[in-house]
């Protein structure tokens, strides 16, 4: 009961549903408080914040709007590495408040490297939420506004979360043994 297999790899339980879900509730509830009155645009990281940004979603009261995004990486022109863009953002975000949902930062490579094309339109705010943060193995700066928890740099699958396309499915969080 307190592992699952997934693909070749056995993972052991890290963080029940119950936790998941409390601490969800907990930055809903911070984020209702710190953005009262306003109306956040969420941008939600495809795919494997999908389920994170929907459980956020249900615990708000203040208007918001949420859309979601997929990352691609390609190799750059130059041998400096990948370029990272964006499929799927319509919106225009001259003058918003918004919010990026992420599920997990490891490094921090991905939205160190893509923030600045979303701060090129001028939103009137940027700020991040993520689900996990591998505190441990950054690599890029960020500032992470809304965290639910810092985890040690292990590889984790489960509430969104693949390992090689399976996983997604699973309502707690799980670690490699
Ligand atoms: P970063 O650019 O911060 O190094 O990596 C962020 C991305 O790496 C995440 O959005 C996620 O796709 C992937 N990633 C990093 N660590 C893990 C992990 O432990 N499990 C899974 N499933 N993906 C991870």
């Amino acid at each position: 009961m307190g592992t699952v297999k997934v693909h070749d790899k056995t993972f052991e339980i890290y963080i029940t549903e119950a936790e998941i879900q409390q601490r969800v509730k907990e930055i809903a509830e911070q984020i209702n408080k710190d953005y009262a009155g306003k109306r956040p645009l969420f941008i939600a990281i495809l795919n494997g914040s999908f389920m994170f940004a929907a459980d956020l979603f249900k615990h708000l009261r203040i208007e918001a709007e949420l859309c979601f995004i997929k990352l691609a990486s390609y190799k750059g022109m130059k041998s400096s590495g990948k370029v990272v863009t964006s499929i799927g953002l319509e919106e225009d975000l001259f003058g918003k408040e918004v919010i990026i949902v992420e599920d997990i930062v490891d490094t921090g490579k991905t939205l160190h490297n893509f923030l600045p094309k979303l701060m090129h339109q001028q939103p009137k705010s940027m700020k991040i939420t993520a689900l996990l943060h591998k505190s441990a193995a950054t690599e890029y700066p960020l500032t992470l506004d809304y965290v639910g928890f810092d985890i040690p740099n292990k590889f984790v699958v489960g509430y969104g979360l693949d390992y090689d396309g399976l996983g997604r499915n699973l309502k707690e969080i799980y670690q490699v043994i």
